[in-house]
């Protein structure tokens, strides 16, 4: 077993900085995973929360974790879900969906999380859009703590949550060593919340991603003393993507014109009930 670490990019999404472990110059996908943005913690508000206003995507999932706090989600299907620590939600985009991240009018503390991506294959990309709550997730006991399964199978349990590609995605959290059976065609990336955590002799902390190529019966972690890490795999993408801003595509005609329709408000997109600003961006360099 074989870890190769990469730092983190730091950026701000709204008002919250966040720890980009995907995707990094080396390493643009594992599996369908493109994105992770480690978020917080920050201080909400019942008026003040993530608040990022409306905005597209398209051709990817977003899959919403938390590890403290709550927040508020909206979309353009008519989709109003608080969701808490322990709850998923995932946002499949297709052809087109927008939505934002509100404060939820209650709520006041720490939120803390994880914003992941799935790239959708060629089969679902310019399919229609959804969105599915699962306030329950099915959580297994491993030596050394317990894994919750986010998406996928781990350990022979299996996430309810949709799929498009052969992937997994689970919180492991560890007060000791721990070997996890994973699939050999699976490539897989580790990215820490909390804690640290040892794998093939190295320490693995916040602000960083570890990969592990396909090949691999089992990981081996050590935390040190504790730890909450997300692990992430699946088959390698088999497709070259093209990303811009919050567009998952084939090329750069298809951002363009997945851009200019936002940018036009032409439809594509739909709308969201919120009171936030739609968020934009300039067209593309190469437009
Ligand atoms: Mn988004």
């Amino acid at each position: 077993m074989t870890i190769e670490i990469t730092e983190s990019s730091h950026a701000t999404v709204g008002d919250i900085t966040v720890r980009r472990a995907l995707p990094r110059r080396q390493r643009r996908t594992i599996g369908a995973w493109c994105f992770a943005d480690h978020m917080g913690p920050a201080q909400a508000t019942p008026t003040h929360g993530l608040d990022v206003g409306p905005h597209p995507h398209c051709g990817l999932q977003t899959v919403t974790w938390l590890t403290q706090g709550e927040v508020l989600h909206h979309d353009s299907l008519g989709t109003s879900q608080l969701i808490a620590p322990g709850q998923l939600n995932l946002m499949t985009a297709g052809r087109g969906v927008s939505h934002s991240e509100e404060a939820t009018g209650s709520y006041a503390g720490p939120v803390e999380g994880i914003q992941l991506w799935v790239a959708q294959p060629e089969a679902t990309r310019n399919g229609d859009p959804a969105f599915e709550h699962h306030a329950e997730l099915p959580v297994v006991g491993l030596a050394g703590g317990r894994a919750t399964v986010l998406v996928g199978s781990l350990a022979g349990s299996t996430s309810p949550a949709r799929t498009d590609s052969a992937m997994v995605g689970a919180e492991l959290l560890l007060d000791g060593p721990a070997t996890v059976a994973v699939d050999p065609g699976f490539e897989h990336g580790l990215v820490v919340l909390d804690g640290a955590v040892e794998v093939d002799g190295q320490t693995l902390e916040p602000g960083h991603l570890g990969y592990l190529a396909p090949g691999l019966e089992a990981l081996t972690l050590a935390p040190e003393p504790t730890a909450r890490v997300m692990l992430l795999g699946g088959v390698p993408f088999p497709e070259p993507i093209v990303m811009w801003w919050n567009y998952v595509t084939r090329d750069r005609g298809e951002v363009t014109r997945a851009h200019r329709s936002w940018l036009a408000d032409d439809g594509r997109f739909g709308t969201v009930e919120s009171t936030l600003a739609r968020v934009t961006v300039d067209l593309p360099p190469w437009s």
